[in-house]
């Protein structure tokens, strides 16, 4: 039986997925996009754990993948760090591993799509798999539901952000 994996993206990683049944991947360019002090943090322990392996993809994934991309047209612009992410999963399944991929973003979804490589978002099923979230305005600290929909506090209209929150 081929093991499940999970591939992750910035957005994966930003959102706090990853799976502790599963390996977790992820490129050096995706590393590099991670900004926030927070996620550098997570990032950092999970793969010192062992959690998140880094690896790029090779250059058959690379090449299968602009091939599909070159025959689709302009549609299917993605940036290079997405790019080598999802060539990433289809170097992992020539492996012999089944990947899922995991991200928010919706042109890497539809290139997914097309190759017909699983993915999942974060924002959706992720939040099962790990940890929970709450929403918390970033000025005046007031805690707003996961399905709220607005970006700013109605209190002080503060951003409001993200945040994990471990269940149990
Ligand atoms: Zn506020």
């Amino acid at each position: 039986m081929q093991s499940k994996i999970y591939v992750l993206d910035a957005s994966a990683i930003i959102g706090g997925f990853y799976s502790k049944k599963t390996m977790n991947f992820t490129t050096a360019g995706v590393i590099s996009e991670i900004r926030d002090l927070k996620s550098k943090i997570v990032l950092q322990s999970a793969i010192e754990n062992g959690c998140i392996t880094i690896k790029d993809p090779s250059p058959e994934g690379v090449k299968e993948l602009e091939t599909v991309l070159r025959k689709s047209g302009d549609i299917l612009r993605l940036s290079d760090v997405d790019k080598n992410i999802v060539a990433l999963a289809v170097t992992l399944k020539n492996e012999g591993f089944k990947p899922t991929l995991v991200t928010d973003d919706y042109s890497m979804q539809n290139v997914l799509k097309i190759i017909e490589m699983p993915y999942r978002s974060v924002l959706t099923k992720g939040i099962k798999e790990v940890i929970g979230w709450v929403k918390i305005c970033k000025g005046c600290k007031r805690e707003y539901p996961p399905e709220y929909q607005f970006d700013e506090c109605e209190i002080c209209g503060s951003r409001i952000i993200r945040k994990r929150v471990r269940k149990n």
